[in-house]
């Protein structure tokens, strides 16, 4: 079957005004993202990484400048996207996780209430409807007894599970895309597998495409079909995963595959 592109960026760049001239933090970067396929964006910090997942959901900072040829999103180019097509789109076509899950959690509200009411915001149901539809979300996001659980606020939770709870709401309005911006950085390196294990499989499970960003190229190999490593704002490598890593072109990825464990 032929591959189906769900996203492509094409010659992508984003700067901020500087004192001396524009500082260009994404210069020219280029991918793809066929439907059911995952992208890690490796980098070190500091390297572009998370401007460019900002630029595909519209949440750049206000300084920021985005240009390029297009971002085609499902035969819509999101360079010329205005606030009513970012309403479709954030959420109910592509959802992000963060580092930090309570970024995307109010902590007031029961993670039963959150998760309900984002379903009742994207598609007009019943509550009971919306209610049957959290404890399934929880459930493909590994949360342990949802109809119980799911009555907790998240400060009651660990960060594992509040990040699961994340996840649950990504996945609540049915996206074609999850990005996970660093993830799993702030968790255990005991759960931050058993997060990256659960990315991997709802990819493969519901055909999701899934950008996975981070700064441990360690991490690629285990969830990435493809490799696009940055540096300085720069790509500097970019292809299948196994091909990069077996063979990569620039400096900085040599010196950081030597130097991993
Ligand atoms: P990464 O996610 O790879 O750590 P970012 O994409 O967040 O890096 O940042 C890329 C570059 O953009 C960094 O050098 C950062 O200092 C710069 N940058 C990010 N946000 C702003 C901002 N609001 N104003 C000016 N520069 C910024
Ligand atoms: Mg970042």
């Amino acid at each position: 079957m032929a591959r189906q592109n769900v996203l492509s960026v094409e010659n992508v760049s984003v700067s901020f005004p500087g004192n001396s001239g524009d500082l260009i933090v994404v210069d020219d970067v280029s991918f793809t993202l066929a439907a059911g396929e995952s992208l890690v964006i490796a980098g070190e910090s500091g390297s572009g990484k998370s401007m460019i997942c900002q630029s595909l959901l519209g949440i750049l900072p206000p300084q920021a400048k985005v240009s390029g040829t297009r971002i085609d999103w499902l035969g819509r180019d999101l360079l010329q996207a205005g606030d009513k097509d970012w309403r479709t789109i954030r959420g109910a076509e592509i959802a992000m996780i963060f580092q930090d899950p309570t970024a995307a959690l109010n902590p007031l509200i029961t993670v039963e209430h959150q998760i309900g009411d984002a379903i009742r915001d994207h598609r007009k149901c019943s509550r009971a409807e919306a209610r049957a539809r959290t404890i399934e979300v929880l459930g493909m996001a590994g949360f342990p007894e949802p109809e119980h659980r799911m009555k907790s606020y998240p400060s009651e939770l660990s960060g594992g599970l509040r990040q699961r709870v994340a996840i649950a709401l990504a996945l609540s309005c049915g996206p074609k895309l999850i990005i996970a911006d660093e993830a799993t950085t702030n968790l255990d390196v005991s759960i931050q597998a058993q997060i990256v294990t659960l990315l991997k499989k709802l990819q493969q499970d519901l055909g999701l495409a899934l950008i996975f960003v981070t700064h441990d190229l360690g991490l690629a190999a285990q969830v990435g079909d493809n490799l696009l490593v940055m540096y300085a704002g720069h790509a500097v490598e970019q292809g299948g995963v196994r091909q990069v890593l077996d063979d990569p072109c620039h400096p900085y990825t040599r010196g950081l595959l030597r130097s991993a464990p």
